[in-house]
């Protein structure tokens, strides 16, 4: 027969903490406890195990589970001295939830349970307190109403009010063991009607109600959100366990109590221990905010002893387990019992000081600090964040993708001239967009935050804002933008220039008003951390930086050079936009050349201040990527300016834009397939680099400026531009007359490229995965588009995760893993990193970690996580 439950208490314990797979967290630990000798209330644990199969074999629960319940209510029955569902000497249980991933209040339980109406009047008897029995019971019977037969809480809340009105009272301390058990009638009535059969007085039938109950409760839709929001993979942590464990209560007089405590500070990291307790109180009445509770602090007054034990408890909890713990407690006539421990939740600043500060007390390693930190969690020591306790004080309007964390508060606009106009003005904006497009890259530096109506975690808003550090909310369905009458309407709420708006770039959420924030503080803990990082981790950190100030952040979070540029974005800057123009509408290479002689200075310039900041780190710089037409103006305002400016007839400027219109441009006139049509656009750009860079040398530093090229999927392609493209750096070389290595490599973003990157590596001196574009035509999922449905696909759970955010390791992942192996056999030693958004996701960098690359390179705001992640990688590989 299949074992399905655990005993705990008493010496008889059968389970332990490293069983929380089959016994759910809480389960696990109510055994640990037990075994090291803390006072826990013995009880027994039925297997996540019969969870499962209740769930796959359509509500039944596994055979032999009905004995080996009445087996087990025996042995809690011998170790209690007690008997369940006996009228004089009765056994009552509490019955709850715990499953391997901690998900606090999200699933049932029931306390109290084994109550009847003569049981009720024994207890009162015994006990000497009747109020204390009718109290149990009428509690008893609105969690097993509300639980187990789905009465509206609200509904027994009414029947309290109504019976305490009709007493003059206001508080429940007040009621007397009559008015409680007035109170009972009334809900036994309320059972009667809702329900159609009588409150059950048997003990067995309480306790099936019970078990099943707390077993649907997995499914239900808090506790399926919650998973889905905790990134909780199911497939491992399937089902809850049921624990059944012998009653001690708090409501048993002045001298009884009840408290949750966690033994830091879980907001701070503090080492001195937190807690809130009422006394004469179930464990509901602490949390549900009815009664406020009372600091740990005043224990010490009210009763020094149970005080001390308490401390002493939590000591050798976190000793035990090596970490801050979540602790729930009950006194029972001034005796202590623990009911549940577990580790605690806590901020990102608490977790990074709990880490280190556990190195210090030799509780922990290094190599453990550093796991015990979530890297997505830094995030938020990095940016300045919402008031988590004010938030919810401000309405809410709408809720989009949080594209780019942070808080950004400040008055709407509607275009970017604005959005600079306001600026200079002193005043904070908001740039509200329907989307983005690279013309509004101003007015997004200029704004505090940016909200899009369109476009998905990897539109160019995103990306952009990302870069810029930058908080930003985009692809928001929920709003409808009218840039040309400057209003966005959210339902039947108009917002209009002008008015203040909020974003919570880390979560997605627009509030209407002025949320106040919080100032990131990136003190000595987080320092350590990332020192330790460095110390572990195996793969470079690199940054995707297109501007001197983005190269300057990310240095000072530790970037060790540049792994992206984006050439393109420097082409919109306003001192060049109009030569770039003139470039993209001439007519014969001639008139392209002046144009691009124009721009040459200023992008040499631009990898002058580059290298230098990132002086003696690796920078790569990409030529030109977008198709043309995303230069040229779209209203017929700005092409009739635009024509008068550059000297062509509105009618020709027309016609330019017509010919260059794509109907597919992301497959489109991009990439290396423009060097291929106009190399000299190219060939300026490397002339622009290799400038840069010998000045650079000829002024003492050192720097090997890596030339990559985008969109490669053929052989061919790379061999045609590189043979172009070498001889002008060699000329630049010898016209300065200085040594200075350079390498030319390509993006893998094309399944073809990975396909045939044996060949390619030929002609390669490195490769970046470019795991955007990548991602989009693996899938076939336009990245601009796709923020539409990948959320029904995550919530349909048809893709765990949307593969922008996180790299698709079956699919996209197979490619890359090719690809490394491929190159590898042409070339053993190439170096080889990956550029796209994912590589600044810790689950990305993982698996970067275990197909060999080199380095990751990402958005500057998140070079801590990856420096974090890929330490955390190099440190469960050698577990392995
Ligand atoms: C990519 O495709 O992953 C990439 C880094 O390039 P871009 O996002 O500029 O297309
Ligand atoms: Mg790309």
């Amino acid at each position: 027969m299949q074992k399905y439950i655990y005993f705990f208490g008493n010496n008889n314990t059968e389970g332990s903490s490293d069983m929380k797979f089959i016994l759910g967290g809480k389960g696990a630990n109510l055994a640990e406890m037990s075994k090291i000798g803390i006072p826990v209330p013995p009880g027994f644990t039925i297997s996540t195990e019969v969870c499962r199969d209740y769930n796959s074999n359509n509500g039944t629960i596994p055979e032999g589970l009905e004995s080996e319940v009445e087996d087990y209510l025996k042995k809690l029955e011998d170790a209690t001295g007690k008997k369940f569902g006996d009228e004089s000497n009765p056994l009552l249980v509490s019955v709850r939830s715990g499953a391997a991933a901690s998900m606090p209040g999200m699933m049932d339980t029931i306390l109290n349970l084994g109550l009847s109406e003569t049981v009720v009047s024994s207890i009162s008897q015994s006990t000497g307190n009747p109020r204390f029995a009718w109290d149990s019971y009428r509690r008893f019977i609105q969690m097993y109403g509300n639980v187990v037969e789905n009465i509206e809480h609200e509904k027994f809340e009414h029947i309290i009010e109504e019976v305490k009105s009709s007493k003059g009272k206001k508080e429940d301390i007040e009621m007397t063991a009559e008015d409680w058990q007035e109170v009972v009638a009334e809900y036994k009535k309320l059972f009667q009607i809702e329900k159609d059969y009588e409150f059950p007085d048997d003990a067995k039938k309480q306790l099936w109600g019970a078990i099943l109950a707390v077993i649907k409760s997995w499914n239900n839709a808090r506790a399926e959100t919650y998973r889905r929001l905790n990134h909780i993979d199911e497939s491992k942590v399937f089902g809850t366990a049921v624990n059944v464990q012998s009653m001690v209560f708090g409501n048993l007089g002045p001298e009884s109590g009840t408290g949750v405590a966690f033994t830091r500070n879980p907001s701070t990291g503090e080492n001195v221990s937190y807690g809130e307790y009422l006394m004469n109180a179930q464990g509901e009445d602490v949390v549900a905010g009815i009664r406020t509770p009372k600091h740990l602090d005043s224990l010490k007054m009210e009763n020094e002893a149970v005080y001390n034990q308490l401390m002493e408890i939590f000591s050798i909890l976190e000793k035990h387990y090596r970490d801050m713990q979540d602790v729930e407690f009950t006194i029972e006539n001034g005796k202590l019992f623990i009911l549940q421990t577990r580790n605690g939740k806590r901020t990102a600043p608490a977790s990074v000081k709990i880490a280190v500060d556990l190195v210090s007390e030799g509780l922990i390693s290094e190599k453990e600090a550093l796991l015990r930190v979530e890297p997505d969690k830094l995030d938020q020591l990095l940016h300045p964040t919402l008031d988590q306790n004010e938030k919810s004080k401000f309405k809410m309007i709408a809720k989009g993708l949080p594209a780019s964390p942070g808080a950004g508060v400040g008055q709407v606009v509607f275009d970017a001239e604005s959005a600079v106009e306001w600026k200079k003005q002193g005043k904070k904006v908001i740039l509200v967009r329907l989307e983005t497009s690279p013309e509004d890259i101003a007015g997004m530096n200029a704004a505090a935050g940016v909200l899009t109506a369109r476009g998905g975690m990897t539109s160019h808003a995103a990306v952009v804002a990302r870069g810029m550090g930058k908080c930003c909310v985009s692809g928001c369905e929920s709003i409808s933008v009218s840039e040309a009458d400057k209003k966005m309407h959210v339902g039947d709420l108009v917002v209009l220039e002008g008015d203040l708006i909020t974003l919570d770039g880390s979560t997605g959420e627009v509030f209407l008003g002025e949320v106040p924030t919080t100032d990131p503080e990136l003190s000595g803990y987080f320092g350590t951390i990332m020192e330790w990082s460095d110390k572990y981790k195996k793969l470079g950190v690199r940054t995707n930086a297109d501007t001197p100030k983005d190269a300057q952040v990310a240095r000072d979070f530790g970037a060790k050079g540049i792994g992206l540029c984006r050439t393109e974005h420097m082409f919109f800057e306003t001192d060049r936009i109009f030569a770039v123009r003139q470039m993209i509408v001439s007519d014969t290479v001639e008139q392209r050349k002046s144009a691009l002689e124009k721009i040459f200075p200023i992008q040499k310039n631009d990898f002058k201040e580059l290298f230098q900041i990132m002086k003696d780190f690796p920078v790569k710089i990409r030529l030109l990527d977008p198709p043309l037409h995303e230069f040229l103006p779209k209203t017929k305002e700005d092409i009739k300016e635009l024509a008068s400016e550059i000297g062509v007839s509105e009618e020709k400027l027309n016609e330019k834009i017509e010919y260059l219109h794509e109907f597919n441009p992301m497959m489109g006139h991009r990439g290396c397939r423009l060097g291929v049509t106009y190399p000299e656009i190219f060939e300026m750009q490397v002339r622009a680099i290799a400038e840069a860079a010998c000045e650079i040398i000829k002024e003492g530093s050192s720097v090997t400026p890596e030339i990559m090229i985008p969109l490669i999927g053929e052989f061919n392609e790379l061999k045609w531009l590189k043979d172009r493209l070498v001889p002008v750096i060699e000329e630049t070389i010898q016209k300065f007359g200085v040594e200075m290595k350079y390498e030319i490599g390509t993006m893998i973003e094309i399944p073809r490229a990975a396909l045939t990157a044996d060949k390619i590596a030929e002609e390669a001196d490195f490769f970046s995965f470019g795991t955007n574009d990548l991602t989009q035509m693996t899938y076939g999922f336009s990245r601009d588009d796709a923020g539409k449905f990948l959320g029904d696909y995550v919530e349909k759970k048809i893709l765990p995760e949307d593969p922008f955010k996180t790299l698709d390791i079956v699919g996209v992942g197979k490619l890359m893993k090719m690809a490394v192996d491929l190159g590898r056999t042409t070339k053993k030693h190439l170096h080889i990193g990956i550029c796209g958004e994912q590589g600044g996701d810790p689950a990305t960098i993982k698996f970067c970690h275990e197909i060999g690359l080199d380095y990751v390179s990402c958005s500057p705001y998140r070079v801590p996580i990856a420096r974090l992640s890929a330490a955390q990688a190099a440190i469960e590989n050698e577990k392995i």
